[in-house]
């Protein structure tokens, strides 16, 4: 396909990448893989916009995959980061700064009893996934198709996100001695947690489940689907393991458990809590944490985790994500999730707008989403033309038809005007399009 705007720096930065690092990018879904075209490299961000290194303005509505809710460059997240840089920015020791963000993400999430912190939602998953085995003495894990938790090795069986964008039956690496205790079942199907509980007796440790998922796409649980895997673990002896690394601290000032309310056994943090830094968290039963090194012998490690630098941007920003910051985060959400809708009806394109809280995508069907495969069946070619429209109209998005899109308390009356002006031709281009 070819595309009528150009992007001359982007591409040179691209080609110079691209010869010393693979594929270009340091992370898949970064690349424009799925759609094409080269990916814009960016160099600054204020509030809701993006600009490039071809001096091209984008309103962001990636929001670097979750992160940045209070918008790029807030000045009181960049001040608390100024200040902790200059007091050090590593020393290997206990500081006051992790204390003080680990007290906050245990005054906010009421299950999170004790919780370690770690530089990444993958070493969360990874640790709490050891956690489960070595405290219930199980090796067996149930996650679901289209659920994404990192790119952990026993979790990299139908995993969403860039695994789902390109498509990855499962990938190369991954040894079947790793894989070979993960149970993939489908996503909204309790029937089939049951069953695989009664197959495998006193075998599995634990069901990992993003809260509410969003990496294939928001595909948010049924009814009484969480309160239903709660419920079987805890009858059978296995924990109950919440990803919230995308909807922690986003969904609600609670996350995914401020809106549903079942109490997992161990949860997962990472992207809102990081305030654009690597700092991710796992958390939970105190009785299940007291395992975990030094208090027990569950090892687990880390020499940068709870850098000051991270800790410092973490608080910084969860202090200012109160209950009119997420009022704010919603009603944008709203807006735009109107404002999409409008423009696909008008072109006569079947779509499904699917949100869970303020996390939001579109997938090209009209028929009901509620697991990974209703997710494939979508007409993801459409996506396409539409991301191209989009781009070329200055409005960013996440450039796969399999992921959530993120707003912030930065997104303004003006931001979502410039999105709702580039609605309708991007609309028409999807209708145009073809397979
Ligand atoms: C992003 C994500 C992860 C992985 O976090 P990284 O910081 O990229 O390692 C894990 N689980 C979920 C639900 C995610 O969205």
């Amino acid at each position: 396909m070819a595309y009528s705007y150009e992007a001359p720096v982007s591409q040179s930065l691209f080609d110079r990448a691209s010869l010393v690092t693979p594929g270009g990018v340091n992370s898949p879904v970064r690349a424009f893989r799925a759609v094409g075209g080269t990916p814009r490299f960016m160099v600054s961000g204020t509030g809701p916009y993006l600009t490039d290194a071809d001096g091209r303005e984008y309103v962001d509505l990636v929001c670097s995959w979750g992160p940045m809710i209070l918008g790029h460059a807030h000045p009181e997240v960049v001040a608390a980061v100024q200040e902790a840089v200059g007091r050090g920015t590593s020393f290997g020791t206990p500081g006051e700064g992790e204390v003080a963000l680990a007290e906050e993400i245990v005054a906010r999430i009421e299950p999170v009893e004790q919780v370690r912190l770690v530089s990444s939602g993958t070493e969360a998953t990874m640790s709490a996934i050891r956690l489960a085995r070595g405290f219930t003495g199980r090796a067996k894990v149930v996650k679901f198709a289209g659920c994404y938790h990192g790119h952990v090795d026993a979790l990299l069986a139908a995993a969403g996100s860039g695994v789902a964008t390109f498509g990855l039956p499962d990938t190369p690496g991954v040894t079947g001695a790793q894989a070979g205790d993960t149970i993939v079942l489908p996503y909204n199907d309790l029937e089939a947690v049951r069953a695989a509980f009664a197959a495998q007796p006193g075998e599995i440790a634990c069901v990992i489940t993003e809260a509410s998922p969003g990496n294939m796409g928001v595909v948010p649980p049924g009814d009484g689907f969480n309160a239903g895997l709660k419920e079987i673990c805890a009858a059978e002896g296995a924990l109950y393991i919440s990803d919230e690394v995308m909807t922690g601290f986003r969904t609600s000032k609670a996350g995914w458990y401020g809106i549903d309310g079942v109490r997992p056994d161990l949860m997962t943090f990472g992207k809102v809590m990081g305030g654009g830094f690597p700092a991710a968290a796992f958390g939970g039963r105190a009785d299940v944490m007291a395992h975990l090194a030094p208090a027990g012998p569950v090892y687990q490690a880390g020499t940068l985790s709870g850098n000051p630098v991270a800790t410092a941007a973490g608080l910084a920003q969860l202090r200012l994500l109160d209950d009119a910051a997420y009022a704010k985060v919603d009603a944008v959400s709203a807006e735009l999730r109107a404002l999409v809708s409008e423009a696909f009806t008008k072109e006569g394109v079947a779509h499904t707008v699917s949100a869970a809280s303020n996390m939001f995508s579109v997938f090209f069907t009209d028929r009901p989403v509620r697991d990974y495969e209703d997710a494939k069946k979508q007409e993801a070619f459409r996506f396409t033309a539409f991301f191209h429209s989009m781009l070329e109209q200055g409005v960013y998005l996440p450039p796969s038809a399999f992921e959530s899109w993120f707003v912030s308390t930065a997104h303004d009356t003006q931001a979502v005007e410039r999105v709702a002006a580039a609605l309708p031709a991007a609309a028409r281009a999807a209708s145009e399009a073809t397979a």
